[in-house]
């Protein structure tokens, strides 16, 4: 179906999420498809983060800690994800980056599983994912072992010697989207835990944790969140192992009591265990704004919004560039909120749509990469999008030296 410029429009004008677009500071040219890199910022975000740096910090200093209540703001963004991600109350903690979530939750789930010596993922998981748990793996030096196997091969690879299994939803190069409640099923038939990395699913789609039994979760502050660069990361713990999970990385912030400064380690009772240190409170304030563009969204309607997008840019890209082989699976349940092509100067084609303020990213080897992100992104912007993408394909514009230079970050 060949969709018009005038059919985007239209749609445009019928969007429930049209008018959340002024929220966003976006420079006007820019068609900014990499929200699941990095979220871009809003107006609120940015007044809010200038006001806690000006008044809580400038004129409160320490004193904010307990004024405007610094000390409980881990917990009240906690709250905002839990909705996004179907996780009841009290199981969520805003902590440190993804990775090292990652570690304390695979630590969490060795320990529960002492007689088994198996962690279970996927090849092409998510580089830091697999990092972690090898670098786990090595600290422990008791005959641990990484098994890694294709998505379509885990339910041979989940067995009675499987510890944990530790797989992201969507993944990352090609937007694949696993079924969760059925992996999480295979590994409890198997006596295994269950992690999943939510970095591609928390604010792109409804996330329900609990419904899948899943164990463990983590994910991302900074893409589908739009917490700023870096942002802080979360972890949950099913209600079944808040009382008795152990993780590694004990700080004091982990500590019942953190301020009665005891030499001895009292474990928090709560979720609040996943602490480690002083949290960040100038990317906790950035991320606690961003995330209240979330309150009024249904996430039905978002999903649907981002599936219409997809359409747009397949229908168009698809059939107009040969040369394109779309990676991400055309059903809706079967991949994230993003659209990925192969192609072999992929990272020159990027580098040429982003000189043309067409903004998505390249993975290696091969891979072109667009987040869709119904929130801010508008049909005809994804229209457009597609034929300016239709046209350096088509005119070989990619052909350059200068967009072949690979910059550092990619
Ligand atoms: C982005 C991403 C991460 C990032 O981890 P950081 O510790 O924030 O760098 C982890 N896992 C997945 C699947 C990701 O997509």
């Amino acid at each position: 179906m060949l969709i018009t410029k005038a059919d985007a429009q239209s749609l445009d004008r019928q969007d429930v999420f049209a008018p959340l677009r002024a929220a966003f500071e976006m420079p006007p040219s820019v068609i900014y498809l990499d929200g699941n890199s990095l979220g871009p910022l809003q107006v609120s975000t940015r007044r809010h983060v200038a006001e806690v740096v000006a008044r809580q910090w400038g004129e409160g200093l320490i004193r904010s800690w307990n004024t405007y209540d610094w000390i409980d703001l881990p917990t009240k963004v906690a709250g905002k994800i839990e909705r996004l991600i179907g996780a009841p109350h009290g199981t969520v903690a805003v902590c440190d980056s993804t990775s090292i979530n990652i570690f304390k939750v695979l630590a969490a789930a060795l320990h529960a599983r002492p007689s088994r010596r198996v962690i279970v993922s996927e090849r092409n998981n998510f580089p830091t994912d697999l990092h972690i748990a090898q670098g786990l793996i090595d600290l422990l030096a008791d005959g641990y072992e990484l098994r890694t196997v294709d998505a379509n091969d885990l339910p041979g690879a989940i067995r009675d010697d499987t510890a944990v299994v530790l797989l992201t939803e969507v993944n990352y190069r090609t937007g694949r989207k696993l079924d969760m409640a059925r992996m999480t099923r295979l590994a409890h038939a198997s006596g295994a835990l269950m992690i999943w990395d939510l970095a591609h699913s928390a604010g792109a789609f409804k996330v329900d944790l609990m419904a899948a039994d899943a164990d463990f979760a983590v994910g991302c502050g900074y893409k589908f969140l739009n917490g700023g660069p870096g942002a802080p990361a979360y972890v949950y713990a099913a209600p079944r192992h808040i009382q008795d999970f152990k993780q590694p990385l004990a700080g004091w912030f982990g500590h019942a009591a953190p301020f009665s400064f005891v030499d001895d380690f009292t474990p928090s009772p709560s979720i609040q265990r996943m602490q480690v240190g002083t949290p960040p409170i100038l990317s906790l304030a950035a991320l606690d704004s961003a995330l209240d563009i979330f309150a009024g969204v249904d996430l039905v309607a978002l999903r649907a919004k981002a599936d219409r997008l997809f359409d747009i840019f397949s229908s168009i890209v698809v059939p107009e560039c040969p040369d394109l082989e779309l990676v991400t699976p055309r059903d809706p349940e079967l991949r994230g909120s993003q659209i990925a092509f192969r192609f072999g100067e992929a990272y020159a084609a990027m580098q040429a749509l982003i000189a043309r303020d067409v903004i998505g990213d390249f993975r290696t080897p091969d891979i072109m990469r667009f987040g869709l992100t119904p929130l801010y992104l508008s049909h005809e912007d994804v229209w457009r999008a597609a034929h300016i993408l239709v046209e350096v394909m088509r005119d070989r514009l990619w052909d350059r030296a200068d967009y072949k230079i690979r910059a550092k970050v990619v």
